[in-house]
């Protein structure tokens, strides 16, 4: 069984998900379990993946990249996520801090950070998120103070991507405190990490997608040029915003992966096993719930197809994004709830696919914005005639 044909995918997408779909059986497939057992971080298949031109390749050409759009990144997004969501997710965060860079830094910071990313040649990563403030982006701590011709950085970051591996991390701090403009407050910063005051150390071992490593900050009076600032100062909090709404179709594609994983891989296993005489594929119960899980995953993909549509076009953006994210990273979680118990005991064998897919599921649906968060937004935002 393959889940992932294109015929939903516009035409100009095709050819990039055909590479990516290659590149994922010879160098994602054949490592994944590996690299989700011992836990290491992926470096030769990233610098393949950059050799390949499949990394950090959002960049527009004019900085070294090819220019990507949404759906050849959401196409390629798909089959890397399909393969395995650990080294998926590292190849897509050596460019995690270039797109707001690119939309609105000065063609200075591009030449500088962005176009060594494209080139294969620098990693980036995108620092939001803190130890104490997670969901809340106008009530992230850490503080940028403007000091002549530097800012000066102090505070904590957690669950950074890359936060080690990277040059250069885009990261958000707060420049003003006025009470009354809460989403005035943060600004973006580009913070190369062999800056004096930056220390940066991997978070302890995760139980999912373990080839990806996520570092906690530490800034103590970090001075970076004034010119790192990225756009505005206080126009972080919108910045972040629009990227997420970019952002939050990719992240679908982690679910929509995740949950071609977990189908196929169930799909083979109850047609090999056999109990009572039969294949397992031949009682009803288990033939119901394989239908339920395709019904679960071409729903989200048809979403996650349209929301892309409508995020490229500009049409209530924030809303079909959320839509999209929250349904597709949930129906993973579901289809992969219910491939675990059609593998009975085999589920929870460490070495099996479906339990690397399993507790890989648990994490789209936090990051990016937790679920929640994404209901309130799919409130919020609903068009209101
Ligand atoms: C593997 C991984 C990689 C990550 N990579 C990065 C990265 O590269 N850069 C980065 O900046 N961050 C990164 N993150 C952080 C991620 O974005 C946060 O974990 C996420 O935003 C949630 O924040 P939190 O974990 O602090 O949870 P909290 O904000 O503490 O929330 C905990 C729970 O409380 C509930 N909750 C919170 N607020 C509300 C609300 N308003 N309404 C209803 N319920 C609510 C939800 O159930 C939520 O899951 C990563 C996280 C993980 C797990």
């Amino acid at each position: 069984m393959e889940l992932l044909e294109d015929s939903i995918v516009p035409e100009h997408a095709r050819d990039v998900k055909a590479e990516a779909r290659e590149f994922a059986r010879e160098h994602i497939e054949p490592n994944a379990q590996e690299h989700f057992q011992d836990g290491t971080y992926p470096e030769e298949i990233l610098e393949a993946g950059q050799e390949a031109g499949l990394v950090a390749q959002d960049i527009p050409e004019a900085w070294g990249g090819r220019g990507f759009d949404l759906p050849q990144l959401l196409a390629l997004t798909e089959e890397f996520y399909r393969a395995d969501a650990g080294i998926a997710l590292t190849l897509q965060l050596a460019s995690f801090g270039c797109e707001i860079t690119y939309e609105h830094g000065t063609d200075e910071q591009c030449e500088e950070f962005v176009r060594p990313v494209a080139e294969g040649e620098m990693r980036s990563g995108l620092a939001v998120s803190e130890p104490d403030t997670g969901s809340d982006l106008t009530g992230m701590e850490t503080t940028a103070e403007r000091d002549g011709d530097e800012y000066v950085l102090n505070g904590e970051k957690y669950w950074i991507g890359n936060g080690v591996e990277a040059d250069w991390v885009t990261l958000y701090a707060r420049t003003d405190d006025d009470e009354t403009n809460r989403y005035g407050n943060h600004s973006l910063f580009i913070v190369p990490t062999d800056t004096d005051g930056y220390d940066a150390e991997h978070i302890p071992e995760k139980m999912a997608m373990r080839a990806s490593k996520q570092a906690h900050i530490e800034l103590e009076d970090c001075r970076i040029p004034a010119e790192n600032l990225i756009g505005a100062e206080g126009a972080g909090f919108w910045l972040l915003a629009e990227f997420f709404n970019h952002g939050r179709i990719v992240v679908s594609a982690h679910g929509l992966g995740l949950g071609a994983a977990a189908i196929e891989e169930t799909w083979e296993f109850v047609h090999d096993r056999e109990q009572f005489g039969r294949s397992i594929s031949d009682f009803q119960a288990v033939q119901h719930g394989l239908a339920e899980m395709l019904m679960a995953f071409e729903r989200a993909r048809a979403l996650t197809w349209r929301a892309c549509q409508k995020v490229e076009n500009g049409d209530d953006v924030g809303y079909w994004a959320a839509l999209s994210k929250t349904n597709a990273t949930e129906m993973a979680v579901d289809v992969a709830e219910q491939g675990m118990q059609f593998h009975g005991g085999r589920s929870i064998l460490d070495e099996r696919r479906i339990a690397r897919v399993y507790r890989d599921v648990r994490i789209p649906v936090i990051y990016e914005g937790a679920n929640e968060i994404q209901r309130n937004l799919i409130y919020g935002q609903a068009p209101r005639s």
